[in-house]
């Protein structure tokens, strides 16, 4: 087994890691490092919570720290893209402990907090800078931050990336940046617009990949639950109530829909918060602290807002409704089960989701065990009222941007499965439609079939 000091790592960064549970290096960043340290362009492809974080960040510091003095004004040495507020904190975060001892200077640039102050950090020269693509622009329109001097880029969590439209704004940014750079692209999926992304922005680069993407880890015991739109809350508060003192993660597809779910949720006394695209930065942030700190059990998000957080108490993670992009699911489920720890995932899906059922199983290239309900008959499906906004097409919440070449939801599906399809006419569920399937992991013991 490799450890960091053999990865050839500089004693400074060996001496920060030593504080840290970080004892020795992670698959994806025994196979990464190396390679980074080499100056490769690389593309890493591993599930979420594997690491990838320090993977990157690791052999980065390595190269940053040799430099030796340090960067100048407005100037930046190493950008690192991620698609949200939360992890670019997560990252900056991960920075500064890293960097701890060193001269390295890490600085972040989020959209919702002030401009001024980020221009103003950013005048003193960054070595490295952790950005949303959207702020960034508006700080290199402004002249507050060039990138001229800029060796490397790293596009973390690409795969999110492309679901926000986001090829757009990285062309802009690519732009500043000189050719002649190392590029690093990290992604828990690799759908075909990550490639052609790649192709793009990367020269040569070196593939390492730990597990197949698109996989969800092993020890999440997944399963679906067949219940109509009406009867989830009562069925989330049975599931939420079997394990008390357990941290629950729940999305939801809309920020609206979010939003009343929790105010139910803690209505009925749970100690529930919620995080979406309404909420500020700062309510965002301080619902985050409290739920990773454990003040918190229940926490409602939509995929934007909770995408790649790590927050390790996660037991249970709840598709209250289902997710309309089938990547979605891996990046939702892996939020459980993170650093060895057990989770169970939960499928709440109405008649309206089969489609989406549908897609994330054929991705997963394998069925979802039924824990409660049956298969919607085809029938169910077609009297099923639409969800509130178009499925197919609908844009990812939080992106105000209309999508880049490649940023797609998926089209509306056909909403049966064949394999399940049952005559019209069999329209409600009928316990043992579906036989239940054994050994594949499926939740000892799921709540009581509810009747209609
Ligand atoms: P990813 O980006 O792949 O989803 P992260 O970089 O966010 O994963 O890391 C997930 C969790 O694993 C974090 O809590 C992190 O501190 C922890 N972690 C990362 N590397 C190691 C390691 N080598 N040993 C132990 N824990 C680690
Ligand atoms: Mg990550």
């Amino acid at each position: 087994m490799t450890t960091f000091a053999e990865l050839g790592l500089s004693p400074k960064l060996l001496k920060a890691l030593e504080k840290t549970k970080m004892q020795d290096p992670t698959p994806i960043q025994a196979q990464a490092i190396p390679h980074i340290m080499k100056g490769s362009d690389l593309m890493g492809l591993a599930q979420t919570g594997t690491g990838k974080t320090a993977a990157f960040g690791l052999p980065l510091l390595h190269r940053l720290l040799d430099l030796g003095h340090p960067p100048a004004p407005k100037r930046v040495r190493a950008l690192i893209l991620a698609p949200t507020r939360e992890l670019v904190n997560q990252i900056a975060e991960n920075f500064m402990v890293f960097t701890k001892g060193t001269a390295i200077k890490v600085t972040m640039v989020v959209g919702g907090a002030s401009l001024f102050k980020q221009a103003e950090r950013l005048s003193k020269g960054s070595d490295v800078l952790v950005a949303t693509p959207g702020r960034l622009i508006d700080l290199l329109e402004r002249g507050d931050v060039f990138l001229d001097d800029c060796g490397y880029l790293v596009l973390d969590e690409a795969d999110h990336m492309l679901d926000m439209g986001f090829i757009h704004s990285l062309n802009k940014i690519a732009k500043h940046i000189p050719v002649k750079r190392q590029t690093l692209l990290f992604s828990a999926t690799m759908p075909k617009d990550i490639e052609t992304l790649a192709a793009t922005y990367l020269r040569n680069p070196v593939r390492v990949q730990v597990a197949p993407p698109g996989k969800p880890i092993e020890r999440i015991v997944q399963g679906v639950y067949f219940i109509p739109n009406g009867d989830k809350a009562k069925l989330l508060e049975t599931f939420l109530k079997k394990h008390p003192g357990e941290q629950a993660l729940v999305f939801g597809r809309t920020k609206h829909g979010s939003e009343k779910l929790y105010k139910l949720l803690a209505s009925w006394g749970f100690t529930a918060g919620s995080i979406h695209g309404n909420k500020s930065q700062n309510q965002r942030d301080k619902t985050l602290s409290d739920f990773r700190e454990g003040k918190m059990d229940v926490l409602v998000a939509t995929d934007v807002a909770a995408r790649g957080i790590d927050i390790p108490g996660v037991r249970h993670v709840y598709n209250y409704d289902m997710p309309n992009v089938p990547e979605n699911y891996v990046h939702r489920i892996g939020r459980t089960a993170r650093a060895g720890a057990e989770g169970t995932a939960v499928a709440f899906c109405a008649p309206a989701e089969m489609g989406e059922l549908q897609a994330i199983e054929k991705m997963l290239k394998k069925p979802i065990p039924v824990i409660g309900g049956a298969p919607w008959s085809a029938a169910a499906v077609a009297a099923a009222p639409k969800p509130v906004q178009g499925r197919g097409g609908q844009r990812p919440q939080g992106s105000g941007r209309p999508h880049g070449a490649g940023g797609k939801p998926q089209g509306a599906k056909p909403a049966v499965r064949s394999a399940v399809a049952k005559p019209a006419g069999a329209a409600q569920p009928a316990g043992g439609a579906r036989p239940p399937r054994k050994s594949q992991g499926a939740l000892s013991r799921g709540p009581q079939r509810w009747t209609s």
